[in-house]
């Protein structure tokens, strides 16, 4: 803030040394063969300001729209990023979780043909037992029994038994609890093992998807920069354009004061556009884009708390050289006086002067609005000295500041 006071201060400074300058020098005349300003050459510039807006109008649509889309897409990105990351870690859980089954399984299953073989064994010593016995002609029923074709066929067999050996019992009844809890086992583990994996599966499927999504968002970032480097030189081309018309304000407003055979100019000395309010809404110089590297030149101050109602007065005295309307500006007129000393005021709602009009300091020459590119009614004010654009508030230095 300081240094921008200070800078205005500068450069007020070398402005008044160009003053004197200018009036320690004689200016240089146009020759005086030079064609006087028509009509016809006014609305030739008019026509090319309103085309030349039009285009700028349409490009700063597409900017804010660009600037948008751009920040959503962003926000998208990070956030599928964010799910990506997340999914991939579920991922990696879901394949330790389905290694830890797939190991548990192994295990259990040499646990269960280990249980298997131990049962086999305990079968063969319990059939030993009951030959030994069959053979000492002690057990007669015995030899029924073993007509079974297996071991759990012989094992639903004795559930008619009464008369069964306690301990050869206990064997047998060891041995089914073992089965069945391994069997039991083993279904949970595979169970558990499905459930993996189907989630696994989800999950990179899921995964895929947001893959393919952030490819897609990719790609649209990818893109839009691509449009912003487009917009940044159409814009370039267009304040290229500007600068032209600008030249041609310049030309005209010199070529005037030359046929007028009023050839001395004092720059300054401009009162209030509009008595309404001094608030600048927004500064002279370099406005942010909102994309990066695109700057694009605010050629003059807003006065904002105009509403539709404030009358507009020239600044100065001078000559009206264009009073018109396009897409950008809205209804404008530009004031000239003195060779390359202009004033323009924007977003009218009415004009009350036209091409010719010689207007006194104070003169009321429209009625504040909204018309053209703007947010809300506000009076665009641009001063032009020895041709170039100049901060009016380094005239108008008692305003309002209410601009960020
Ligand atoms: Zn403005």
């Amino acid at each position: 803030m300081k240094t921008k006071r200070i800078l205005r201060a500068a450069v007020a400074l070398l402005f008044a040394f160009g003053v004197l300058a200018a009036d320690l020098t004689p200016l240089r005349l146009p020759p005086q063969t030079a064609s006087a300003v028509t009509q016809a050459d006014i609305d030739k510039l008019k026509k090319e300001s309103n085309a030349l807006s039009s285009k700028k109008s349409e490009v700063n649509k597409q900017l804010s729209a660009l600037k948008k889309d751009k920040a959503n897409t962003l926000k998208r990105k990070a956030l599928l990023d964010q799910q990506i990351d997340l999914i991939s870690a579920e991922i990696a859980n879901t394949e330790q979780q389905i290694a830890q089954y797939e190991t548990l399984i192994e295990q259990t299953e040499q646990e269960l043909n280990e249980t298997q073989a131990q049962e086999a064994d305990q079968y063969e010593l319990f059939c030993k037992r009951v030959r030994a016995m069959e053979e000492r002609g002690t057990v007669s029923y015995w030899s029924v029994l073993f007509q079974a074709s297996s071991f759990e066929e012989l094992l639903g067999a004795m559930d008619f038994i009464s008369e069964v050996m306690e301990a050869d019992q206990r064997v047998i009844d060891d041995l089914r609890v073992l089965q069945a809890q391994i069997a039991e086992k083993q279904q949970t583990l595979e169970t558990s093992l499905a459930e993996q994996q189907s989630a696994k599966e989800a999950l990179a499927a899921k995964n895929n998807e947001l893959r393919d999504q952030r490819t897609e968002a990719t790609g649209l970032i990818k893109e839009m920069e691509e449009n912003e480097a487009d917009y940044k030189d159409v814009l370039a081309e267009i304040e290229a354009e500007e600068e032209k018309t600008q030249a041609e304000i310049v030309r005209l407003s010199k070529e005037l004061a030359a046929q007028q055979g009023n050839t001395t100019v004092t720059y300054g000395g401009y009162i209030w556009p509009v008595t309404t309010s001094k608030r600048v809404t927004s500064p002279f110089g370099k406005r942010n884009t909102g994309i990066s590297g695109a700057s694009t030149n605010h050629r003059g101050i807003d006065i904002g708390g105009v509403y539709y109602s404030s009358t507009v007065y020239a600044a100065k005295a001078g000559t009206v050289i264009i009073s018109s309307s396009n897409n950008v500006r809205g209804q404008y007129i530009v004031i000239s006086h003195g060779s390359g000393n202009t004033t323009t005021y924007q977003h009218l709602s009415k004009r009350s002067v036209s091409v010719g009009t010689v207007v006194k300091q104070g003169q009321a020459i429209g009625v504040t609005g909204s018309s053209g590119v703007g947010s809300g009614p506000h009076l665009h004010f641009e001063i032009t000295e020895n041709g170039q654009l100049v901060d009016p508030l380094k005239y108008l230095t008692d305003y309002v500041k209410a601009w960020n």
